[in-house]
């Protein structure tokens, strides 16, 4: 094979491989300092009910910005935490950080449900539930004001164990949702299954819902199939009012994307709440 592609032409690419793993072990080095020097924040994006435009909650979304660099958007970091198994303890530091903002929150009178996105390998190999014990006597926060977001190819690669942590979730009354709906392998005989409480249909279908008729059939059968298994439905990157118009009407619930704000530092959000609270604020209520 390498003869035929020639000499020039195969050292070009194992030129560029080598490029990509050097760049991941320079990622991997920096990231395992990256906790230590603080270097992690999050931000929060405003998740609304349809119906009534009111921002019941936020997810957690994971930032880092390293000391002497630009910041990293997590579709590239979290990757090689995942490799490394460095995102067991970034993901605790997310679960008890998300933990003292609800706790913020509920100080400051507000009911704001915070949504946390957590991957396989905290489910799988490590205590997530005694992490968020921890978390839950640290703060106080009730676990119905919780939610953990997980996806569909993370409950699959092993349900039998996958059933075990999602049953003792349940039982200690926090939230479920399964992130990325539509988009993974799995079946639905899962939904049955686990105890579930959200789906949230993938932007990939919300995207163009008013133009494609094929994502739209898709993000209908989804609501679908939610409504009728009691489970609650957010449609993630709603950026137009005519999509959460098409949305709403189709019956779903809850929804989350730029139209009803970025994710945003905490601050920026409580000025949000205070805003539309005294009815200065944009309303955010789609037509
Ligand atoms: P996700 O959980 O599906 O989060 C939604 C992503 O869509 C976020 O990207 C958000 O900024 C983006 N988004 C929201 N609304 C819109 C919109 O209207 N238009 C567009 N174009 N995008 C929108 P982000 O923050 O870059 O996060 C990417 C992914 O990284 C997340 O997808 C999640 O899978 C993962 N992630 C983020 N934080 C954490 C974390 O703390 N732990 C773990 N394990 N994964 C995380
Ligand atoms: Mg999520
Ligand atoms: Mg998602
Ligand atoms: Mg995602």
């Amino acid at each position: 094979h390498s003869k035929e592609c020639g000499r020039g032409t195969f050292s070009y690419f194992d030129e560029k491989m080598n490029a990509k793993a050097a760049e991941r072990l320079v990622m991997h080095s920096r990231l395992r300092q990256a906790l230590g020097r603080d270097e992690f924040s999050l931000v929060y994006q405003p998740q609304v009910n349809m119906r009534t435009g009111r921002i019941f909650g936020a997810e957690a979304l994971l930032r880092w910005t390293p000391r002497d660099g630009e910041p990293v958007g997590p579709s590239r970091f979290i990757p090689v935490a995942e490799e490394s198994g460095l995102i067991l303890p970034i993901g605790e530091w997310v679960i008890h950080e998300a933990f003292r903002q609800a706790r913020r929150w509920r100080d400051a009178g507000l009911s704001m449900q915070v949504s946390i996105n957590v991957s396989g390998l905290q489910i799988y190999r490590s205590d997530l539930i005694a992490t968020l014990a921890a978390a839950q006597r640290d703060t106080g926060v009730p676990p119905r004001m919780i939610e953990v977001e997980l996806t569909e190819s993370t409950l699959v690669e092993d349900v039998h164990a996958a059933h075990e942590v999602l049953d003792a979730l349940k039982r200690a009354g926090y939230g479920l949702a399964i992130d990325d709906f539509g988009t993974g392998y799995s079946s639905l005989a899962y939904l049955k299954r686990f105890p579930l409480n959200k789906l949230k249909i993938d932007r990939s279908f919300v995207t163009d819902v008013c133009s494609n008729a094929e994502d739209r059939a898709i993000a209908r059968a989804i609501i679908q199939i939610a409504r009728s298994l009691n489970l609650r439905v957010v449609a993630e990157g709603v950026e137009t009012v005519e999509q959460a118009a098409l949305l709403r009407r189709h019956g779903c619930h809850e929804g989350q994307g730029y139209l009803f704000g970025r994710p945003m530092a905490a601050q920026d959000l409580d000025g949000l709440l205070e805003a539309r609270a005294s009815g200065t604020g944009p309303a955010l209520a789609p037509g």
